[in-house]
């Protein structure tokens, strides 16, 4: 039952085929078999889960058809959840255990999801590769002395592991598609705003979004019509007419326009996946898609304007954690200032300190219209290069990654490691819905195609990644997690 889909499940608990305790306890069996050595989850709550499995049980019984009843979901660890340790990764929440739920997480429990604990992820969400966390690297169930990606590394482990039906995640430069496509599984980010971002530890706040992390695109569809939709406790959340995603999966796609970028398909991509890629719009081709090349000449600057933005959001964002009001305090300050500077120091990691003081220098009063300023007009011209394409194409199809997933401890330097998100960060720059589908094999590691559309249209996302998943089976393919612990020992 583990192995199955959200939508499989479903129609399992719903015609009496197993109960959500059953599943609930197989799957805590799962973690419990292989989470020792994937460490894709920070914290399990093997009661509060059996717990809320029988209530599940006892309110289908009672006649309850919640969308997500008695479903097994793992949240990465900076969604805050009332009562449950909340982490972002760092040392410095190591003990914060948030007085309320993130919005996300509350409207997934009202659903009907049973909650198996929280997942592994880069420290307070900055890294491509799970390294950064402070709870140990996460390891990919294909091989494990490869990354699983980040940052929600430890929520596509668990996805692709079967440690869990569906996982939460976040995508402030690629967080989501980029581990789905190490991973072997189906991402989604969704567009700025379409998401709550309340109860969410923020990173970079004009750029974080929430999406799910699934087995299929049909499964992030059901995802989404719960998580979707205005929440006033976030105001850059959106208000659009509620939207069933489901209901266009199986849209023809006769006439869709497809544009490929040229700059996605140069200098730096592993060939492999130039042809993976390649294939898999050819699939779409058969289903009655066009595809002519598009243009957006200002790929290149996307990563540099990106970690200018970021980090200074993210200067911003991390200043609250001060050792007065939650987490991680030092040993015997001597003073106030004492205090702040220790309990930063110790509790913070080398990236994360690495980006606030990035971002504290961009936003100086010297620099800040060299850098800062700067980085935002790049921004605007990311932005029109897309508004421009999508006028002559419905998607934009391309790699999510340029190198399918690489070894643990192997980016020697920071800069090759922001460079993995080379595909993904623009989109979070313009607001773009974008997704991650499993694509093809390079050395027996799956890859992942991204496609992306307009502001507001994962329907048509969804669509096209479901049609997809209808004539190819790379999304099926699955790990065998004693032949990737044998990987290891080797
Ligand atoms: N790898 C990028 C970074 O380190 C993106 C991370 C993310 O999307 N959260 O900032």
């Amino acid at each position: 039952m583990i192995e199955k889909t959200v939508a499989e499940l479903s129609a399992a608990l719903a015609a009496g085929e197993t109960t959500s305790v059953a599943l609930t306890q197989a799957y805590l069996e799962q973690i419990a078999a292989h989470n020792e050595a994937l460490n894709a989850f920070i914290t399990v709550c093997a009661d509060s889960a059996m717990a809320q499995a029988r209530a599940a049980d006892e309110a289908r019984a009672a006649g309850s058809t919640a969308p997500l009843l008695g479903i097994p979901i793992a949240h990465k660890d900076l969604f805050c959840t009332a009562g449950v340790k909340t982490t972002s990764g760092s040392k410095i929440l190591h003990n914060f255990i948030s007085p309320y739920d993130a919005t996300v997480v509350e409207r997934l429990q009202a659903a009907g999801a049973v909650m198996l604990g929280k997942t592994n992820m880069d420290e307070f969400a900055m890294g491509s590769s799970n390294e950064s966390s402070y709870y140990g690297v996460a390891r990919n169930p294909w091989s494990l002395d490869r990354v699983p990606g980040g940052s929600s590394g430890g929520s596509a482990a668990a996805v692709a592991a079967d440690l869990c039906a569906m996982a939460t995640g976040t995508d402030t430069g690629g967080s989501i598609r980029q581990p789905a496509a190490f991973c072997g599984i189906t991402g989604l980010k969704p567009s700025y705003g379409r998401v709550s971002r309340w109860g969410m530890i923020a990173y970079a706040s004009s750029l974080d979004q929430a999406g799910p992390l699934c087995k299929t695109a049909e499964d992030a569809a059901i995802l989404l019509n719960v998580m979707a939709g205005v929440d006033d406790k976030d105001s850059t959340s959106i208000s659009l007419p509620a939207e069933d995603f489901t209901a266009t999966l199986n849209d023809s796609l006769k006439g869709l326009r497809i544009g490929l970028p040229k700059q996605h398909f140069t200098r730096g991509l592993n060939p492999a996946i130039e042809s993976a890629v390649r294939l898999a719009v050819a699939e779409l081709e058969k289903l009655g898609a066009e595809v002519k090349e598009i243009d957006l000449p200002n790929s290149d600057l996307a990563i540099s304007a990106y970690y200018v933005i970021a980090p200074a959001e993210a200067s911003a964002n991390l200043s609250r954690f001060d050792g007065v009001r939650y987490g991680y305090r030092c040993e015997n300050p001597v003073d106030l200032e004492d205090m702040y500077k220790r309990s930063r120091s110790e509790g913070f990691g080398e990236e994360v300190k690495r980006r606030i003081m990035i971002g504290t220098y961009a936003l100086s009063a010297g620099f800040y219209d060299a850098y800062y300023r700067k980085a935002q007009k790049i921004r605007r011209l990311v932005k029109e290069d897309y508004a421009r394409a999508f006028e002559d194409v419905d998607v934009i199809i391309g790699p999510t990654t340029p190198s399918p997933a690489f070894a643990l401890n192997s980016m020697k330097d920071s800069v090759t490691m922001y460079l993995e998100d080379i595909y993904t960060i623009a989109l979070n720059l313009a607001g773009l819905p974008g997704m991650s589908v499993p694509a093809g094999f390079v050395e027996g590691l799956p890859i992942g195609m991204q496609l992306v559309a307009k502001d507001y249209a994962e329907a048509k996302l969804l669509n096209v990644a479901h049609q997809f998943q209808q004539v190819t089976d790379w999304h099926k393919q699955k790990p065998s997690l004693t032949a990737s612990a044998k990987t290891t020992e080797a």
